[in-house]
């Protein structure tokens, strides 16, 4: 897999047709109207960043990703609306990856067709199940054979580069129910394929399940059981496993969500976007009003900027290097083995112990987790912030 540093857009659309009962992102209900008045502040908010960084080489922007929220409640007038003020303020390759985040039940042929047609060549599709119950649970507005018909009127629209998002470690799920699912998914032919384990947020409706009593999570032990047979699943129906949680045929790796991996710099827009780019992290305002506000002002809806010290894109190289299943090079991090090491002398017995127990592979080229390791990512990563 090759580094590309090549920068990246994040587009956020900020709207759900009703909340998950898991879900912590950013989104909310909507009308015409608020989407119409998003859509004009998103193309202002183009503009304002576009004239911010126009005194910076920024190099060739060679994707785009339209993530939620639900993006596919925009029309496909709109979608292309904002990718073609993308393509007047910035410099897009011509052969970009443009990627859209979907729901089931939001996609019809007609919207599908004009996604396409707006440019927007990989589709990314919140599956979750393939189990109706499973989905009722989920708070998902979509059943089974919604996925299956709007998958299938992709392929008709000209989609051959299709996502679909898979949840493990649901409650009231099981290790059979989770292998079910990962058949039914792949026998879609998906060209990718994210599988991941729910996570308790705080402030979602299962959390407050959860504090009541009413909601048991899944133990430790089976969620990993799920993983561990899940991605010997993937594997041995063609898929490579690239990512901690992400699965690809060859060549349909995500270009986008590389980049996060490999510390390329990637431009946020929208509301609560984020952006590593000019090596600040900025966090645009989380609030629609204030949003509206500052880029009706022609200000930049910045919350909060960071300037990256040199640790922090070390450690942050690192940390998100090993997500992926290559693991980091040292070449990329700080050079050379022995520059790396002498850097991180301090934790080099602690690393050398993982090794030992099977956790981590460390090599003169290198480093990365092991199939074992990955259960206990977050401790190995924790060593190198
Ligand atoms: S569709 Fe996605 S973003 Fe929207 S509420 Fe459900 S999980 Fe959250």
């Amino acid at each position: 897999m090759t580094t590309n540093k090549n920068p990246g857009i994040y587009v956020h659309i900020p709207f759900c047709v009703r909340k998950c009962n898991y879900c912590a992102f950013l989104s909310g209900a909507s009308d015409e109207a608020l989407r119409e008045r998003y859509v004009k502040a998103l193309c202002e908010e183009i503009r304002i960043r576009a004239r911010l960084m126009s005194d910076h080489a920024h190099g060739v922007f060679d994707t785009i990703f339209f993530g939620g929220g639900t993006p596919s409640l925009l029309s496909s007038d709109q979608i292309a609306r904002i990718i073609s003020e993308l393509k007047a303020n910035f410099n897009i390759a011509s052969e970009a990856e443009i990627t859209l985040e979907s729901n089931p039940a939001t996609l019809s042929m007609e919207s599908l067709r004009g996604y396409r047609q707006s440019g927007v060549n990989r589709l990314s599709m919140g599956v979750q199940s393939m189990n109706d119950e499973i989905l009722k649970r989920l708070g998902r507005i979509h059943t089974a054979g919604d996925v299956i018909r709007d998958v299938q009127n992709a392929r008709e629209a000209g989609f051959d580069n299709i996502n679909l998002d898979l949840m493990f470690a649901v409650p009231d799920s099981s290790l059979e129910t989770t292998l079910i699912d990962i058949e039914a998914v792949t026998s879609l032919e998906p060209e990718h394929i994210s599988f991941y384990s729910l996570q308790l947020e705080e402030g979602t409706a299962f959390f407050k399940e959860f504090e009541r009593g009413e909601l048991k999570e899944v133990p430790d032990e089976i969620d990993r059981a799920m993983y561990h047979a899940g991605t010997k699943l993937l594997k041995e129906k063609g898929y490579e496993h690239y990512e901690i949680s992400n699965f690809a045929k060859r060549g349909y790796e995500s270009r986008h969500n590389l980049k996060y991996w490999n510390m390329a710099p990637y431009l946020g827009l929208g509301l609560g976007a984020s952006s590593f780019i000019d090596n600040s992290r900025v966090m645009n305002v989380c609030s629609l009003d204030e949003y509206f506000n500052l880029t009706g002002k022609g200000l930049a809806p910045s919350a909060e900027v960071h300037e990256n010290s040199e640790h922090d894109n070390v450690a942050e190289a690192v940390f998100t290097g090993l997500r992926k299943v290559e693991g980091i090079r040292y070449e990329d991090v700080l050079g050379s083995y022995e520059k790396f090491w002498e850097y991180y002398s301090d934790v080099f017995e602690e690393a050398c112990e993982y090794e030992r127990e099977g956790k981590l592979i460390i090599d003169e080229e290198g480093m990365r987790l092991t199939s074992d390791g990955i259960d206990i990512s977050n401790s190995i990563m924790a060593l190198f912030v």
